[in-house]
């Protein structure tokens, strides 16, 4: 972790959902928080930070599109030089496709891969160098998914971005060891959050049925028996962050209320 006063973390993809809880928790905890999402999202963003500010933390925006590399290094560069150093980055920014296979385009494959996977890589790089360079050690936290441990039928791209963020963090994590930098992602189930309700719509027009379905079935095969929220998965990334998980690293923590063993 940094020796500057203000431990720091970067949220990618902070304007919504599982990153909006994220970067709230953090804030929380005492980090000062890089809000982080695509510029069309700038005002949800900025929501974001007012609500951190309102509780006493501090937060920033960046507009950033994670599939741009200079983009990423850019953020990376500007919240150095606003808190002083960087000890924790979630990578966190992701886009589904519920697509078949014989129907997914060569467009959704690549925007799904460039932005899952892609992104993930260049947050982890730009990260990474800034953290070996200071050699301060840190945190890399990606986002995963249930996906990346059992693809599903319909998300063959975005199964296998996230196969490949699994296998992207294990590698990262041996290499970074030596610098005191663990990698860890983490592994949601089914999250009501905007990405979740576009993955209902797009699997009950396809099969006919009413809006909301495909989210209560998987409810049904929830153990935990309750869709997950934004806040349990901000809660894991909280314990990834926090010093009780400094001997954890280039693990899949899977938290879904007990759908899949990992
Ligand atoms: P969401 O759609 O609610 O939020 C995703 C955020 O990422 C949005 O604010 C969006 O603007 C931003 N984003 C998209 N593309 C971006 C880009 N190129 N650059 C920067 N920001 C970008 O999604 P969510 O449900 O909160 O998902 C967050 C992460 O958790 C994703 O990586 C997702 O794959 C993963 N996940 C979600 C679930 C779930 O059930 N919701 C389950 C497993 C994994």
């Amino acid at each position: 972790m940094s020796t500057s006063a203000v431990r720091s973390a970067i949220v990618t993809g902070a304007a919504s959902g599982i990153g909006r809880a994220i970067a709230v928790r953090l804030a929380r905890d005492g980090f000062a928080v890089t809000v982080a999402d695509l510029p069309t999202a700038g005002d949800a963003a900025q929501g974001v930070v007012d609500e951190i500010a309102a509780a006493a933390g501090t937060a920033r925006a960046a507009a950033v599109d994670v599939s741009v590399q200079p983009e990423v290094e850019g953020m990376v560069a500007a919240h150095v030089d606003t808190f002083g150093g960087l000890d924790v980055m979630v990578a966190n920014a992701g886009v589904a496709v519920t697509a078949p296979l014989l129907e997914t385009t060569s467009d959704q494959w690549r925007r799904t891969m460039d932005v899952n996977l892609a992104g993930v890589f260049h947050c982890y790089q730009a990260a990474a160098r800034h953290m070996v360079d200071a050699g301060t050690g840190g945190r890399l936290i990606g986002a995963a998914s249930v996906a990346a441990h059992r693809g599903g039928i319909w998300q063959g791209a975005y199964s296998a971005s996230k196969f490949g963020v699994r296998g992207l963090n294990q590698s990262v994590a041996q290499e970074l060891a030596p610098h005191g930098i663990t990698a860890n992602v983490y592994s949601p189930g089914v999250v009501h959050t905007p990405m979740w309700e576009s993955i209902d719509d797009a699997m009950t027009s396809r099969l006919g049925q009413p809006v909301g379905t495909a989210m209560q079935s998987m409810t049904q095969a929830i153990p935990l028996g309750r869709l997950e929220t934004p806040s349990d998965v901000a809660g894991v990334v909280s314990f990834l962050a926090s010093p009780d998980a400094g001997y954890l690293t280039g693990q899949s923590i899977v938290v879904d209320g007990g759908m899949w063993f990992s």
